[in-house]
Order: C-alpha cells, then sequence, then structure tokens
C-alpha cells in the first residue's frame, strides 16, 4: 500500500520489461511533484490512479513532474497526463521524449554505424529493428523547464539537482541536503548494476558518450555526498550507499578482467566478446547485451589493458 514517509511516497508500477516494476515517488513541497511516472500502459495507468487515492489524491492533483531520465518504462505515462502538466528534466531527456524525425534518422545512422564496427555479421542486422522496440512505452511530449547540476527543483528548493550520466545521458540524481535522501532513478539499484546503454553522440560530429566511464565516474561523485536513505527506480530502497558503490565498482573492474581473459586466445570484436558473454540473450536482448559488452571494452582501454585493430570498418581488440 502507497504510504507517506514524511513527504515522500513510494508508487510501485508494472512494466512490459524484463526488469520488472518500476517505483515513482509523490514528493510534497511548495507544490507536489510526481518524480517519474511509469511506462505508457493501461496498466501502469490504473495502478497509479488506484495507489494515489489510497494517498488521498487523484492524478488532476498532481502540479508538475520531474524526470530522473527519458527511458521508456519512467518517462512513457506522460502522455496519459494533460498536455498542461509541467515536466522537468535535463535537456537530454528532450531528444528520447519528443522524437523528431531528424534525431530518429541520426539515431538509425548511429547504430548502423556500430553494428558494422562491432562486427556485426549481415545475417543479425535485422535485429537492428529491436533496438527502438520498447520506444512504443514511451511519449511524446516535451520539457517545460531544464534542470542541471547545482539547479533545484521549481516549486520544491530543497530538492537539488545531481548529474548522474551512465545509464542515460539524461540521467540526473536528485538530493536533498536536510537529510541526504536521495532519488536515484537506475543509477542506484539495490540488487543489479544499470546497463550503461549506448546512445548517439549528444551533437554532430562529436564522439559517442563511454557510458560505463560516466557511471562509474558518477556513482564516484556521490561519495561526496552524506547519504541517508536512497529512493531507486527498481526494486528496494538502499540504506548503505557507499558499501554499495565500492561493490559495484570492484564487481565491474573484476567483470572488465574477464572480458580481458577472453582476448588472451586473439583478438576478437565487440559482438564476438558479447555472444560469448550473453550466449543465451544476445538475439532477444541485443541492444542491452551489446551496450554491456561495449561498456567493457571502454573500460579496458581506457585503462590501456587493450588496444583497438582496424580490419576496414571492422574493430578488433587484442590485449596490449
Ligand atoms: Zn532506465
Amino acid at each position: 500500500m502507497a504510504e507517506w514517509n514524511g513527504t515522500i511516497a513510494k508508487i510501485t508500477l508494472p512494466t512490459p520489461f524484463a526488469v520488472g516494476d518500476v517505483n515513482v515517488y509523490a514528493v510534497k513541497g511548495d507544490r507536489l511533484a510526481l518524480f517519474d511516472v511509469g511506462p505508457k500502459t493501461d496498466e501502469a495507468w490504473d495502478l497509479l490512479k488506484y495507489q494515489l487515492s489510497e494517498l488521498g489524491l487523484v492524478p488532476e492533483d498532481i502540479e508538475m513532474v520531474v524526470l530522473t531520465h527519458d527511458h521508456p518504462d519512467h518517462a512513457g505515462l506522460l502522455d496519459y497526463f494533460p498536455k498542461s502538466l509541467e515536466v522537468y528534466g535535463h535537456p537530454l531527456n528532450e531528444r528520447w521524449i519528443n522524437r523528431t524525425d531528424e534525431f530518429m534518422a541520426a539515431h538509425d545512422r548511429f547504430y548502423l554505424g556500430l553494428f558494422t564496427e562491432f562486427g556485426i555479421p549481415e545475417t543479425y542486422q535485422k535485429l537492428a529493428g529491436q533496438l527502438k522496440k520498447s520506444l512504443k512505452y514511451s511519449c511524446s511530449r516535451s520539457l517545460t523547464g531544464e534542470i542541471m547540476e547545482g539547479d533545484r527543483v521549481p516549486g520544491l528548493p530543497d530538492w537539488q539537482v545531481i548529474e548522474t550520466p551512465g545509464h542515460a545521458q539524461s540521467h540526473i540524481t536528485l538530493y536533498r541536503e536536510q537529510d541526504g535522501v536521495l532519488i536515484a532513478g537506475d543509477h542506484i539499484l539495490a540488487h543489479i548494476s544499470p546497463n550503461p546503454l549506448l546512445e548517439p553522440p549528444i551533437a554532430k560530429g562529436i564522439e559517442r558518450p563511454r557510458p560505463q566511464l560516466q557511471y562509474n565516474r558518477s556513482l564516484a561523485k556521490l561519495r561526496d555526498y552524506p547519504a541517508g536513505l536512497v529512493y531507486t527506480g527498481h526494486g528496494a530502497n538502499v540504506s548503505r550507499l557507499p558499501e554499495l558503490i565500492e561493490r559495484r565498482l570492484t564487481r565491474q573492474h573484476e567483470r572488465a578482467m574477464s572480458v580481458k581473459k577472453m582476448l588472451e586466445d586473439g583478438p576478437k570484436t565487440v559482438f564476438d566478446l558479447c555472444r560469448q558473454l550473453f550466449p543465451a540473450a544476445f538475439e532477444r536482448e541485443l541492444g542491452l547485451t551489446l551496450s554491456e559488452t561495449a561498456g567493457q571494452v571502454d573500460y579496458l582501454l581506457s585503462l590501456g589493458e587493450i588496444e583497438p585493430v582496424q580490419d576496414g570498418k571492422i574493430k578488433y581488440f587484442k590485449i596490449r
């Protein structure tokens, strides 16, 4: 049952994704806000209404939404709210929640280029369509206002914005200094490490982001904030953040080293490594498994443990 814990109420909604339920939060201040909204499905909408009613609220009472990031399971349900509802988030949400033809064309070109570079054989190129399948649960909305590093949330001045890119380029974490409470979206999850999703460059002509490296930096950044309770985007709350940060960073390093080991029998492409890491899942979840693999490769490159070998348009990696 949804209930207030001070000024915050956790609401859990179903999603059509493998990750399972998503958490969104009603937050009271000068105004009443929802931090994230859920995926665009009738089930999520019904359960949101039901849990709001347990809090004595109806959707019309919500005055504004704050997005931790743009992913469909967090932002899609915006389409069920009136167009007049105010939506705040990092400016990089916009390209994903309000997808233009131009962005989608650039998106497709970007992934096709990556598929070639990653050494994905033609027979698997048809799986490129999969990458967009989750967008049908997303919304078609525009931000009312942009919030960035150090900003206070409009109408909720207790809440401060910390930019935490990695899982998404748009990702922010909200921090309440007086009691160290964090609303962390998918940046901090109790049981799993979020996927460092590959995204097109944020501007034309620049290199793609390196989301695993960003994620590690964003994790380390939270060491500077005396954190109490962390409200997460999926699953349980986290109460011991410093330990979780160290555990995640250590585990990712170990995982990268096991990927390096796979190169002992010769140079491999990202796709070779992906199939070896995820033999059962790579066809079903190509986008996620490629992102995870490319993340480990980017990390090993950053440490100088491996180096690229270009063969035409295909990139192989070998131990240095
Ligand atoms: Zn997400």
